[in-house]
């Protein structure tokens, strides 16, 4: 298995793939040792993540260096993930210990009856991972099913597998098993006999596609199925925002990662009597940002990190343009480059039966369509089979909270965007998936519970 570096098209390392036997033996393994683990104190679970965490500080330079070389993340975005991941570790460590608790639902007043919840993990679970942020997909999993007793066979995305492993070794050096948390490596094709695996649970984090063929995979068997998939986040400015602020906020959500972020502003709706201000501020944010080498920390947008990613993107664009709509800027391959580089582009003009306003880019690119008001925004938000997030840019917070009540998506924001917090549940509807992640129900998803009726004699 090669890891190749998407900016140079250097092979970084060549890694021994899984097989099904060798994945056979890591899971045999991690069911042989999850009761050990999970009988051991929390405590002592809590004081391996605690190391994870220490590791991840002293590594801090190295592990951005390998994220940026493997997935052609620019290399501050990469920094950047490393210094959200650690308040993400400290919400967790804070939090699991209160949210694992029996809980006393009814006390013993006298009656000689009492009822209490208890918290047990789910066993063994496959944790099958995207690569666009690879710390963050991976600990919403690995972290809250490792502290509540869980085994987890983690396998990292293909084009992720070098932090991935950093990822385990750093694990392994605090604590934590290596029969406890087996790595996994390869393709999809080792993530689906991972799935085929007895497993007790599966967290998916990827495509609608891919998890829709999980789901089905899984059946049946009567194990939770999570799955954190795709979006088409949209975002409505109002016209009573601040222009200027509201085109720099959206011109970082839409191109942040080039897009590749599941929670990436993919269209933008915009009141009618704003919107040629509003393209212009935005066009010349997305003009000022830096296309270049991932490794230099001037550069805002690097490669994409699927090469193939590419032909997507052209077809969005050939589309869009063959129905009417207008390339104000980008709208190819950057000039002078080989790689994947593809320019930052703005569409206007753009309709909803266009591919760029229904289906996921994920790329650097955005349509942006004005609307006459309120009404028809909210139609067109909803018109989607995702529903991950939205968001709507307004000076007056009732006439946006209103609207972004009568959004089906799983998280909404006001004057943000592309914003993920370890306090609130991340959880997609539609094709964005199923249950949740983060927040005391992320670490509840990762435990069963049982009811206790417990009558004195
Ligand atoms: P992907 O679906 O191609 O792959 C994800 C993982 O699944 C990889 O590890 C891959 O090897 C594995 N896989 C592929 N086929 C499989 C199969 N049949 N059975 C089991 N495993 C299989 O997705 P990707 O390209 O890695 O990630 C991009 C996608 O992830 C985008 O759609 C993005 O929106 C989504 N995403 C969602 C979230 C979220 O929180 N909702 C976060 C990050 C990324």
């Amino acid at each position: 298995m090669q890891v190749t570096n998407p900016a140079t098209g250097e092979v970084l390392a060549e890694l021994k793939a899984d097989t099904p036997e060798s994945l056979a033996a890591t899971y045999e393994l991690a069911r042989a040792f999850q009761p050990v683990w999970a009988e051991r104190p929390i405590a002592e679970r809590i004081e391996a993540i605690r190391k994870f965490r220490a590791h991840v500080l002293y590594r801090y330079d190295e592990l951005a260096s390998i994220l940026t070389s493997e997935t052609g993340k620019p290399i501050t975005q990469s920094r950047n993930e490393l210094n959200g991941l650690i308040p993400r570790l400290d919400w967790f460590l804070d939090h699991v210990e209160a949210t694992v608790d029996d809980d006393v639902a009814l006390l013993d007043d006298g009656s000689g009856l009492e009822e209490v919840i208890s918290h047990e993990p789910l066993g063994v679970v496959a944790n099958i991972s995207a690569w666009n942020y690879p710390y963050f997909v991976g600990s919403n999993v690995f972290v809250p099913a490792l502290l509540t007793g869980n085994a987890v066979l983690y396998k990292p995305s293909e084009l992720a597998a070098l932090t991935g492993q950093a990822i385990a070794e750093m694990l392994w050096g605090s604590g934590v098993p290596e029969e406890v948390f087996g790595l996994v490596l390869g393709d999809g094709a080792i993530g689906a006999a991972l799935v085929d695996l007895p497993v007790d649970g599966v967290f998916f984090t990827g495509s609608y596609a891919t998890g829709k063929a999980i789901a089905t995979a899984a059946a049946g068997r009567m194990i939770p199925v999570q799955l954190e998939l795709g979006g088409k986040d949209p975002v409505y400015v109002c016209d009573d925002v601040d222009i200027s602020a509201a085109a720099a906020s959206l011109a970082d959500g839409a191109f942040y990662n080039a897009g590749q972020s599941c929670c990436s502003v993919e269209r933008i709706y915009v009141h009618r009597s704003i919107a040629d201000a509003f393209v212009d501020e935005f066009v010349a944010n997305v003009d000022a940002f830096v296309v270049g080498d991932p490794a230099e920390d001037a550069t805002y947008v690097g490669p994409l990190t699927r090469p193939s990613q590419l032909d997507v993107l052209d077809a969005q664009v050939a589309d869009a343009v063959a129905k009417g709509a207008t390339v104000r800027t980008g709208g190819g391959r950057v000039e002078g480059t080989s790689g994947p580089w593809f320019a930052p582009t703005v569409l206007t003009g753009v309709t909803s039966d266009m591919a760029v306003m229904r289906d996921e880019s994920f790329g650097p690119i955005i349509g942006i369509q004005a609307v006459a008001g309120d009404d028809e925004a909210l139609d067109l938000m909803n018109d989607t089979e995702y529903g991950l997030t939205a968001g709507v840019y307004a000076a007056d917070e009732p006439r946006a909270t209103e609207l972004l009540d009568r959004v089906d998506t799983g998280s909404v924001y006001w004057n943000c965007c592309d914003r993920v917090s370890p306090r609130l549940p991340w959880s997609g509807r539609g094709h964005s998936g199923i249950g949740s992640t983060l927040s005391r129900s992320g670490i509840l998803a990762f435990t069963r519970p049982k009811a206790w009726h417990l009558r004195q004699p």
